[in-house]
């Protein structure tokens, strides 16, 4: 794998062909991301919707007062004046005891939701195919996830603190100014559409840079992960200066990116600015000539200058937050389209489980390319339960692609796998793993302990203590398990004690063992042993595996010398294929790579 990836054309063309993420499409996967939270989401609302309406009342106030006071005079009627302002200081706590409430109970459940759509999107990367995890690197994967966890989070919290004070402002406003000039407020409203279309002019544009910005930060991201990941050999392959003029590269672009993500953006804030405080003295400055004309009041004048100031901090606030949720949304897209990649085990709907009873697998006629470019061509030969099949032959032969296509990593072969009468093709994943175990030659380990990292293939037999033992016995990690310092609870893996690349296989064996399977495949599995570990492991493998279907790639030819039938690959064809006696009297292919394999 490799980050090289994220440079194939296909993938980028892929990327700019996808469709717009609308604003439609953005509600329709919050109100999906909230799931069972909806009806909580909406009392947080309601009420933030009337806490906002409420607070429409003081600017109101005031100008009665304005209206009342000027007219006073000493010793008149006060309790209109005293009603106001009593309901003005209700209006106060009421506002700030729901803002209280709405946020503590909102951002609970905004975090909440964050929280689970991360769950859902790493249950997800399970699921997912190795060929699609093969296209996307780690780094990649990651920052895609947590980006548009934290972009749900951040627009579920701008709904309930911006949004709907936007709302409630922009319409109560035109509302109440309404009932004293038809005017005014129409042409309030005709500025907020032109400024809506300034601004949505300016968002769309600099949608696109945050979009391409997102990417661009992806893929910086997942050359940065790999490289750390891969430390040792970067350092002892002298990779380092290859690495950081590619990172200086991409730093660059991702510079240039952003300034201009940057351009659009602050142009918008000033076009939108020069265009809202014009309309803002403008119409002041027509209310105060209506004043002087005897046709207004200076409590509407102070009543318009309050609401002019809610409605503008409303609108800029808007154009704040429109950039944010532009990014957000770029991320919540990118988010989704991870969240609906189709999955081959999803994909396993009406497919078939994988038979109980079998008797064989049959290869017929199977051929395969990557990219137009033959790896394997008319491969045909039948494995009969139970038995024990050797795969031999020079590096590139197209072994471990075999392996591929038996572990359903790619199915656009020609010609067929059948298990029996029924085609591999048919049968669906989750059952076919079930039964299928794969040590391949790097045995990943997780940072847990020896125990776990073996129980870990098989959660039903998680408490099964003869098994486990038996498991550690037949794998030989029983030899090595007094140098760990606490036994099998012993730590291993990033943080704990390293194993040397025997132990690590050996513990694969293990944990392959531990699955119980009906077939196993072996990829150069025990490459890292000494022939004599290596020896006592087929030994015991053996034995243990008196049921299993085994097919074992190897390099090492005495490996397979045991086995019931050696398959010798070439160029992705059968060559020659029988026991170990058979071809060795044969004096063919197998005969020559043996006897090369003695001198050494
Ligand atoms: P073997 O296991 O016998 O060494 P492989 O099955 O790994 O051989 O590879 C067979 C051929 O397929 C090689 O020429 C290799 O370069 C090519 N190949 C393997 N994997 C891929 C891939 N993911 N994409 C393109 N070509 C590949």
């Amino acid at each position: 794998m490799s980050f090289l990836h994220s440079d194939l054309p296909s993938d980028k063309m892929a990327r700019e062909k996808a469709a717009p993420y609308s604003n439609r499409a953005l509600a329709r996967d919050m109100l999906g991301f909230l799931g069972e939270h909806k009806i909580d989401f909406l009392g947080v609302t309601i009420i933030r919707l009337l806490s906002e309406i409420s607070w429409l009342y003081p600017a109101y106030a005031l100008s009665q007062l304005v209206t009342l006071l000027g007219a006073y005079t000493l010793g008149a009627d006060t309790r209109v004046i005293f009603t106001i302002v009593s309901l003005w200081v209700v209006v106060s706590i009421w506002r700030h005891l729901s803002i209280y409430i709405s946020q503590m109970h909102g951002f609970a459940i905004a975090e909440r939701v964050y929280l689970k759509v991360q769950e859902e999107a790493i249950g997800k990367l399970f699921r997912l195919d190795i060929a699609w995890h093969e296209r996307e690197n780690t780094g990649n994967k990651l920052k895609r996830i947590e980006r548009g966890g934290e972009s749900i989070y951040q627009i579920l919290r701008i709904w309930i603190v911006n949004i709907i004070s936007i709302g409630v402002n922009s319409v109560g406003i035109l509302f109440v100014l309404s009932q004293f000039d038809l005017p005014l407020t129409l042409s309030i409203a005709l500025f907020t559409i032109s400024y809506a279309i300034i601004a949505s002019y300016f968002t769309k544009r600099a949608a696109d840079r945050a979009r391409i910005v997102n990417e661009a930060q992806e893929e910086m991201s997942g050359l940065l992960f790999e490289s750390i990941g891969n430390m040792r050999s970067v350092k002892v392959m002298s990779m380092g200066p290859w690495l950081m003029r590619r990172i200086r590269e991409k730093s660059s672009d991702l510079r240039i990116k952003i300034e201009e993500r940057m351009w659009w953006f602050q142009t918008a804030s000033l076009t939108k600015n020069i265009w809202g405080q014009g309309f803002r003295v403008a119409s002041a400055a027509y209310i105060v000539w209506q004043i002087t004309k005897g046709q207004q009041t200076v409590g509407f004048l102070v009543l318009y200058y309050g609401y002019y100031s809610y409605f503008w901090s409303a609108i800029e606030n808007l154009a704040n937050i429109s950039q944010e949720i532009v990014i957000a949304k770029a991320s919540i897209a990118r988010l989704k389209e991870l969240l609906d990649e189709p999955v081959g085990i999803e994909n396993d709907r009406g497919k078939r489980r994988f038979p109980k009873e079998w008797h064989a697998i049959e290869l017929r006629n199977l051929s395969f390319s990557y990219n137009k470019q033959p790896v394997l061509s008319g491969v045909s030969f039948t494995l009969r339960r139970g038995e024990k099949v050797g795969i031999v032959g020079l590096s590139g032969a197209g072994k471990s692609t075999l392996f591929k296509l038996l572990l359903k990593e790619y199915e656009n072969y020609t010609g067929d796998i059948l298990i029996d009468d029924v085609p591999l093709r048919r049968i669906s994943k989750l059952s076919y793993f079930e039964r299928v175990a794969a040590v391949l030659q790097e045995t990943e380990v997780f940072n847990l302990s020896l125990h776990d990292n073996v129980v870990i293939s098989n959660m039903a037999k998680e408490q099964d203590g003869a098994l486990f033992k038996r498991s550690l016995d037949i794998a030989h990690v029983t030899d090595f398990l007094h140098k760990l310092p606490l036994g099998p609870d012993t730590l291993i893996g990033e943080k704990g004690v390293k194993l040397s690349g025997g132990e690590r296989q050996r513990l694969g064996l293990a944990r392959a063992v531990f699955k119980e399977p009906e077939i196993l495949l072996l990829d150069e599995a025990t490459s890292h042993l000494d022939i004599e570990s290596e020896q006592r492991i087929q030994d015991s493998l053996h034995r243990f595996f008196e049921k299993v279907t085994a097919v074992v790639i190897a390099h090492r030819l005495s490996t397979i010398k045991e086995m019931d039938r050696i398959i010798v690959f070439e160029n992705g064809t059968i060559l020659e294929e029988g026991s170990f006696e058979e071809l060795y009297a044969r004096r063919g292919r197998f005969f020559t790579l043996w006897e090369k394999q003695k001198l050494n």
